[in-house]
């Protein structure tokens, strides 16, 4: 795909940024917009081998039907990654959904990251807990 115009992300931030679907980066980019402080992305889109990598020992019949793997996911952690700004950046995502932004919003909170997607595949919205791997 061309790589869309962003105000805060460069394409070298994303390790599979072919993969990456231009609507989504645009929430993106319009999500540190609100922010106002920085988002590192510690995994963006996934292929069948960073699938593979992430959930080794466990059947790939059981590994998740990704939106990773569409391109229509993020994990981000602010900078820095205090709940004050973990809360502050729950607030900006979950404005997006309810303004629109993010229809089809899945919203995973972990241990060490968030986790935030646009899919048209699975049942949304959704939101549960997770631990950062
Ligand atoms: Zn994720």
């Amino acid at each position: 795909m061309s790589w869309p115009e962003l105000n805060n992300f460069e394409r070298r931030e994303f390790s599979r940024p072919d993969i990456m679907q231009e609507d989504f980066l645009l929430a993106l980019d319009e999500l540190r917009d609100r922010c106002g402080f920085p988002l590192v992305i510690t995994s963006d889109g996934r292929n069948q081998q960073d699938m593979d990598r992430i959930y080794s020992g466990v059947p790939r019949e059981n590994h998740p039907n990704s939106p990773h793997k569409r391109g229509r996911a993020v994990d981000v952690q602010p900078v820095p990654n205090t709940p004050a700004k973990r809360i502050i950046l729950l607030h900006h995502i979950t404005g997006m959904y309810i303004d629109g932004t993010l229809p089809r919003l899945g919203l995973e909170v972990a241990t060490r990251h968030i986790h935030f997607d646009n899919d048209d595949v699975l049942t949304r919205p959704w939101l549960w807990v997770g631990k950062s791997r």
